[in-house]
């Protein structure tokens, strides 16, 4: 049996969430103009009036928030709320550039973390479980979110931060940890851990996981299944937004349900900024609709992927969202080729390999150079040069049939790719195209 944190609007009709919306955006749109100075320029820009913005329809007639807006107005320019009123800070990771700060009011806080209540209960979380939070802790939402959302479903909490993988290991097994929290590439090292440990799947008592903060593929989720004994779930948020939550997976395990009854979703080309179809693939863009301190409208996520509005078995009726192909910046030019990480996992994990690798990307004689640097399965490793070529060959080629261009596979042994807490970085590119 399905069950929810919210029912009545987990499960509303499409009429109804229309409804919703149109009427928050007016009230948000107001708001926004009236306290968020840097955005009444953008939209008397354009000529734009709050009266102008009747409902979601109207949504695309308003500017676009980008990470250089967020920037220029770093720290204060886009609060909507005296400062007095808020009660929080947090940061983005600053995987790409120099970080965000983002503000929230008490409401905001208590929003967000309703939000992340929806991703437990829809992961099976109920009172009766014990939800380790391995996301970091401090400036990251990831940690402060799920914490926030575990108190909420009235689960035992267990606030642990990422690192420390003894101890993380030690109160899973002694207190009998039912839900984990972290980012995937930190679960696979978890799980990683549990085996070198000589524990089975079966022997802790976890029964889901919820993971996100980062991109990560099926293979990857098959691979985390498979050593922790559990169901993976994806949850999916950004700190612009108010961190993780702001949509999450349910038991069909097939695209994300977008909180839609507090954010407005679009799918834009990225590089018209033109409002595509249902079902296109195109760059999401977010627009808060009732968040008060940081109330960001249109806000471009460089995020790429895909919404659908199929009828989900779960009986939530809110938009899904497919897993993030990786940003738009994460997208790698290689000789021309577009190439995402995450196809470099599928092949791998689809190969018998590890998800433990790493992306080197560089420039000689005016062409790319791409490295893959993966560790050889300890069960079959060999002596022999040839073998080990072989091995790297074979895999070469699995890569050039996926991405279009060959790499250089360089088999490294076992345990020497350093393994993520967090958030795992992957490419390094040193061809220095951009500062
Ligand atoms: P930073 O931009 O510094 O990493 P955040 O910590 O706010 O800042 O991270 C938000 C970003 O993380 C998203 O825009 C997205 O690119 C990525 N992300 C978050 N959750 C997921 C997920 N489930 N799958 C793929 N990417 C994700
Ligand atoms: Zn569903």
């Amino acid at each position: 049996m399905t069950n929810y944190y919210q029912k009545e609007i987990e499960t509303a009709s499409r009429d109804e969430i229309l409804r919703i919306q149109n009427e928050k955006i007016r009230k948000q749109v107001k708001h926004v103009y009236e306290n968020v100075p840097y955005y009444r320029n953008l939209m008397e820009e354009k000529g734009l009036t709050p009266e102008d913005i009747q409902g979601v329809d109207d949504i695309k007639k308003l500017p676009f928030l980008s990470k250089a807006d967020l920037r220029d107005a770093y720290p204060y320019g886009l609060l909507g709320v005296d400062l007095k009123d808020c009660v929080r800070i947090q940061s983005t990771s600053g995987t790409t550039g120099k970080r965000v700060v983002a503000f929230y009011t008490q409401p905001d806080v208590d929003l967000w973390e309703e939000c992340c209540a929806r991703a437990i209960v829809a992961a099976g979380g109920n009172e009766d479980d014990v939800v380790q939070v391995a996301y970091g802790y401090g400036l990251f939402t990831g940690g402060a979110g799920l914490h926030g959302g575990s108190h909420k479903v009235g689960c035992l909490t267990l606030p642990m931060s990422s690192g420390n993988t003894e101890r993380q290991i030690q109160f899973m097994m002694d207190l009998d940890a039912t839900i984990l929290c972290c980012t995937p590439s930190y679960a696979a090292f978890i799980g990683e851990s549990l085996a070198e440990r000589g524990y089975k799947p079966e022997d802790n008592k976890l029964k889901a996981g919820i993971f996100g903060a980062e991109p990560w593929t099926e293979e990857m989720r098959q691979s985390i299944q498979k050593s922790l004994g559990i169901k993976a779930y994806d949850i999916y948020g950004l700190t612009e937004t108010s961190g993780p939550g702001v949509a999450f997976e349910c038991e069909a395990q097939s695209g994300m349900h977008i909180n839609e009854d507090h954010f407005y979703a679009e799918i834009i080309d990225p590089d018209t900024g033109e409002v595509l179809p249902e079902g296109s693939k195109g760059e999401l863009v977010f627009t808060a609709l009732d968040k008060e301190a940081f109330p960001l409208l249109r806000y471009r996520t460089r995020d790429i992927c895909v919404l659908t509005r199929e009828k989900c078995p779960c009986g939530r009726t809110h938009v899904k969202m497919s897993k993030p192909m990786g940003r738009s910046d994460d997208m790698l030019i290689i000789r021309g080729v577009n190439v995402f990480p995450s196809q470099i996992e599928t092949v791998l994990l689809n190969e018998g390999y590890t998800p433990n690798y790493q992306i080197e990307i560089g420039r000689k004689n005016n062409t790319d150079t791409l490295d893959i640097y993966v560790e050889a399965d300890p069960t079959k490793i060999s002596d022999k040069i040839a073998d080990i070529q072989d091995m790297e060959n074979g895999l070469a080629s699995a890569m050039r049939t996926m991405l279009g261009i060959g790499p250089k596979i360089h088999l490294v042994p076992p345990k020497t790719i350093t393994r993520s807490e967090g958030k795992a970085v992957r490419v390094i590119d040193n061809r220095k195209l951009h500062d």
